[in-house]
């Protein structure tokens, strides 16, 4: 299997430590050690609540968050692990949008901080639809181990792939 898709935007430090790391066959050993535990977010009311404590501790002005939902995601390089959808709509006179999260639901079994570290991003969204500087300083502001976090989602990626997932 070619995981080197999913860290082609790494240098190439990153990427020779990331292959090493899976054909040395310690990967497990690695999410073992650093993630013991999976988070408890089972259900959509358990992670909308969760999503919104992180939106009303960083982003207090932010509009409404009207849902967040787990969503099957048939390719995950394609596709994005997340996505924030903004629906504007009529209601009496005045143009109202729509704020939605879906994660993927592969993220359903998972260790929290990487759950996290993708709310995070899509959260980020409300203020930035690019991923600019800005944005990326925002997702620090709110997780500030955020690239390390994301760079260990990727390889959670590769670790459900593998099959080794224990969570
Ligand atoms: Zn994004």
């Amino acid at each position: 299997m070619d995981f080197a898709r999913y860290f082609v935007h790494y240098p190439e430090g990153i990427q020779s430590q990331v292959e090493q790391l899976i054909t040395s066959g310690q990967l497990k050993q690695y999410f073992e050690r650093k993630y013991p535990n999976a988070h408890q977010l089972q259900n959509e009311k358990a992670l909308y609540e969760f999503t919104n404590q992180l939106k009303q501790r960083y982003l207090k002005n932010a509009p409404k968050l009207n849902s967040v939902k787990y969503k099957k995601q048939a390719d995950l390089v394609k596709n994005a692990l997340g996505t924030h959808t903004f629906k504007s709509h009529q209601h009496g006179g005045k143009l109202k949008a729509k704020h939605e999260i879906a994660i993927a639901a592969q993220l359903k079994q998972a260790p929290e901080a990487l759950l996290k570290v993708l709310v995070v991003h899509e959260l980020a969204h409300f203020k930035e639809k690019d991923h600019n500087k800005a944005f990326y300083q925002l997702c620090c502001h709110m997780e500030p181990d955020y690239h390390q976090l994301e760079l260990d989602l990727r390889l959670f990626l590769v670790l459900q792939e593998l099959e080794l997932s224990f969570y």
